[in-house]
């Protein structure tokens, strides 16, 4: 499988060398150059097999430079860092499922991608006969932070230098990331939102004089945010997993189509859910989620993106985002590979901060698109505890409320799964005070209280975070944020 840029369809890279730029020199993503397909029998086999076995035969229809064992040793390391079983489907209802994606190391779902990614980066490097280090610069909402931090710690000829909000991510997002150790990281707090962290650190990928002062350091560039190749291709095995357990367990019939609904930022998850769809995967609808920072719910309604508005933190951070990376690569699906397109429209969204997008290419795609304000997240918290007996995430409650309006305006009985993002626990004071109606502001209170509200094991990793040393305390202007990197570059005082 060749890959080629959103901006440009003419060159062709292979898997590894997208993995390792993780960006295209002309600032466009690495999209495949055709999808692979998928049929019932492909589903069958899956039934039989474990979750990096799963992961593995869908990853070898996109990387054909890696061989089905690699990916499978590779995977099985991965998901062994995993509590049990890494994608648990769980129906709460006739016909409603939740797939939980939060049983890594750091209780989001970017751990289905991020323990795997390092594999694939390493690997790739050494496919290529690389043996510059590999300086991956993350901007994180708060999840992707600390799974990259996880993933990558101590993975000899990697770096990894995260940048956050730093009043932008929850009391323990933040307290994840900046009690992390390993001699090879870097967490640095910036004064600005998410979209102006993604914003600085895409900048930077295409800045010549930066990668040119870091290449006499020995180092080169990658990116592990989704819009990294290696990030999102994981993710599209756990859609088709989710499909073959229910097929497996008798909830529908190999063939049936199904429904998911993603709680969305960045637009990478449900992205790959769409590429699992391309592949032939029975869909039925993706219901995108947003919460207050509703660009997308309005986008897909009305055709217009516009970044021209409010940004509003909410109670799930790892969605306060106004520019979706990912979005492009489904807009260039969607407009029929239309590389002079997408330059057009992301010229015009860097300019005026808005575009525009053909309204019946989006009506007549498989997506459907809802938001939910900060109370009717609450709502969904209380409800679903209430009524189906799980303790949802902020981020997950969203999608839970967007379904419910979706399934009352439209009656449709698809079987749907609910697409769970994260742990209660990474967002407990939020979470409690949906469930009791008040507000334990002491994190560490809030996750016993809540502990005993819902008979949910709250896991030790996140409690004993309180007698970890905060390692991680710079904080810089975002117009220094280039200059951080490469002050971490030549810091001879590290290991
Ligand atoms: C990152 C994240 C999301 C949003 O996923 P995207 O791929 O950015 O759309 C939703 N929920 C949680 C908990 C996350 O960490």
């Amino acid at each position: 499988m060749k890959y080629i840029s959103t901006r440009n369809a003419e060159v062709l890279y292979s898997a590894p060398e997208a993995i390792v730029k993780g960006i295209a020199d002309d600032g466009g993503l690495f999209v495949p150059s055709s999808f692979p397909t998928i049929d019932s029998k492909f589903i069958e086999e899956l039934e039989e097999l474990s979750y990096p076995e799963r992961v593995a035969k869908v990853l070898h229809l996109y990387m054909d430079e890696f061989s089905y064992d690699e990916l499978c040793s590779y995977a099985e390391k991965a998901y062994s860092r995993f509590d049990g079983d890494p994608c648990p489907v769980v129906k709460i209802e006739d016909a409603l499922f939740v797939m939980e994606l939060w049983h890594g190391p750091t209780f989001a779902f970017k751990d289905m991608a991020l323990t795997m990614l390092p594999h694939l980066m390493v690997a790739s490097k050494k496919k290529l006969g690389i043996d510059e280090k590999t300086l991956v610069l993350v901007a994180t909402s708060g999840d992707t932070g600390k799974a990259a931090l996880e993933g990558f710690k101590n993975v000899d000829g990697t770096e990894v230098m995260v940048f956050f909000p730093r009043h932008g991510v929850s009391n323990m997002q933040f307290l994840q990331m900046a009690t992390q150790e390993g001699q090879n990281l870097s967490v640095v707090g910036i004064n600005g939102n998410f979209d102006d962290a993604q914003r600085a650190v895409k900048e930077m990928f295409v800045n010549e004089g930066l990668k040119a002062n870091l290449k006499a350091t020995g180092r080169a560039m990658s990116s592990a945010n989704s819009i990294n190749w290696g990030r999102l291709a994981p993710q599209i095995a756990y859609y088709v997993s989710s499909y073959a357990d229910l097929v497996a367990c008798g909830e529908i019939e190999n063939g049936d189509k199904i429904n998911f609904v993603v709680p969305t930022g960045n637009f990478g998850n449900i992205l790959a859910g769409y590429y699992a769809y391309r592949m032939g995967l029975p869909v039925s609808k993706l219901i995108v989620a947003s919460n207050a920072n509703n660009v997308l719910a309005d986008f897909f309604n009305e055709g217009k993106y516009s970044i021209n508005r409010s940004f509003y933190k909410t109670a799930s951070p790892s969605m306060d985002i106004l520019v979706s990376s990912n979005l492009e690569r489904l807009l260039f699906e969607l407009s029929g590979r239309d590389a002079d397109l997408m330059k057009k429209i992301y010229a015009d969204l860097k300019e005026k901060g808005e575009f525009t997008f053909d309204i019946d290419l989006l009506n007549g795609s498989i997506f459907e698109a809802g938001w939910a304000d900060e109370a009717e997240t609450k709502e969904a918290i209380y409800n679903y505890f209430d009524l189906d007996d799980v303790t949802f995430d902020p981020h997950t409650a969203v999608a839970g409320s967007v379904y419910n309006d979706y399934s009352i305006d439209t009656e449709d009985e698809t079987p749907t799964i609910i697409v769970s993002t994260a742990s209660p626990y990474k967002f407990p004071v939020d979470v409690l005070e949906a469930l009791t109606g008040k507000r334990e502001k002491d994190v560490f209170k809030a996750m016993l209280k809540l502990q005993n509200e819902s008979g949910m094991d709250c896991p030790g990793e996140l409690y004993y975070i309180n007698e970890k040393k905060i390692i991680h305390k710079k904080v810089v202007k975002i117009e220094d944020a280039m200059q951080a990197v490469l002050d971490f570059a030549l810091d001879t005082t590290r290991g």
